[in-house]
């Protein structure tokens, strides 16, 4: 299969709402009027984000998915995409899936795949999505305001809980393992709450790297900080249940396995005592992955975001302040400080 047969059957489809689609050396696309182009992009990388054998369809949500997830945070309408590949073979089964998951969840959100790049190579994606707002109600990360409330959607830790075990570093039951892998897999990127946050949100995030890394990125670029409850935070059902006994004693009890439980907590905390609620702490806090907005508001919205979390059957929950200072402190159920590292994921360090 050639080059253009190849994009020809698996990603060329109509784009109504384009002027120029795919097949030109460019597309070309108009914003609607009173609208300015919101756009991002998100790499994926085999071996960094995904493993080779990765099933093609999850994939090609995920690659859009985690670019609809900004377009949300910034409260933009998504409407079209390109996509540059790199593969190591026409393997059409591949390419069926992989396109299939892609689309499937571009005609969720209306997007349109308006062009992109096809080479040969180690597997690579690349999304870029164009969408649009209203410029004076783009959700900024600059906007939060001291003494405003912080919010979360939906629950936190289940895709880094998922993570931990496929790299190995405790192991879940099979059921567990179910019920937290579509958290990693097939993250639903936040649009329809981004969209109703235009006016309401004084500031807003997307959830890649962990709540305190990306919370983090709110508080510098609003030079403002920040308390969180813990207690307060919505922790993903299977983590919860993960964690009372502490996960691993409890895991390496049903495995009847003491060396399980040895390995484990040398891997991944130094042997230190008490682990289990520290690597709880850690999957909540610093857990990437899971796609949720975070995001600031007035404490006069708190009952319109209440309407919404019902309107939109998303837990909407609110988990700290924005105060006076710098940085993030999380609080325990007596009001004292965690010691926690704040660090979320970062490629280079
Ligand atoms: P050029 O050589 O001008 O870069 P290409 O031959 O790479 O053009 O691409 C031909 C057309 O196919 C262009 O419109 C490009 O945007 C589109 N295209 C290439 N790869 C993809 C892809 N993976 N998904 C969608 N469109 C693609
Ligand atoms: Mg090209």
């Amino acid at each position: 299969m050639s080059e253009f047969d190849l994009i020809r059957r698996y990603f060329t489809r109509a784009t109504p709402g384009a002027l120029l689609g795919v097949g030109d050396d460019a597309a070309l696309l108009q914003a609607s009027e009173g609208n300015v182009l919101a756009v991002s992009t998100d790499m994926l990388v085999c071996g960094t984000h995904f493993l080779s054998d990765a099933d093609p369809f999850l994939l090609g949500h995920k690659a859009l998915a985690v670019n609809l997830s900004d377009l949300a945070a910034m409260g933009a309408a998504p409407r079209w995409a390109t996509l540059a590949i790199a593969l190591p073979a026409a393997d059409e089964m591949w390419l069926a899936q992989f396109s299939a998951g892609f689309f499937a969840l571009a005609d969720q959100h209306g997007v349109e795949l308006v062009g992109g790049d096809t080479t040969r190579g180690p597997l690579n994606l690349c999304v870029s999505i164009f969408g649009e707002v209203p410029a004076q109600q783009a959700l900024r990360r600059s906007g939060a305001q001291i003494g405003d409330d912080i919010w979360v959607s939906g629950c936190l830790g289940g895709a880094a809980l998922a993570l931990a075990h496929l790299q190995g570093r405790i192991a879940l039951s099979e059921a567990e393992l179910a019920a937290c892998l579509p958290a990693l897999h097939q993250p639903q990127p936040r649009v329809a709450l981004g969209l109703v946050l235009r006016g309401i949100a004084s500031s807003a995030i997307d959830i890649s790297d962990g709540l305190l890394a990306d919370l983090g990125h709110i508080l510098e670029a609003s030079q403002a900080g920040a308390e969180i409850e813990f207690a307060a935070l919505p922790v993903s059902a299977v983590l919860q249940a993960c964690q009372t006994p502490p996960l691993i004693k409890q895991l390496a009890i049903r495995l009847g396995h003491q060396e399980t439980m040895t390995k484990s907590l040398v891997m991944i905390r130094g042997g230190r005592e008490g682990f289990g609620v520290e690597f709880f702490h850690q999957l909540i806090l610093s857990g990437g992955d899971d796609y949720e907005l975070c995001f600031t508001a007035p404490a006069a919205q708190h009952a319109e975001l209440s309407n919404i979390s019902a309107r939109l059957d998303l837990p909407l929950t609110r988990i700290g302040k924005i105060v006076a200072g710098r940085g993030c402190i999380v609080r325990d159920a007596s009001g004292n400080p965690l010691d926690i590292e704040t660090g979320g994921y970062d490629h280079f360090r």
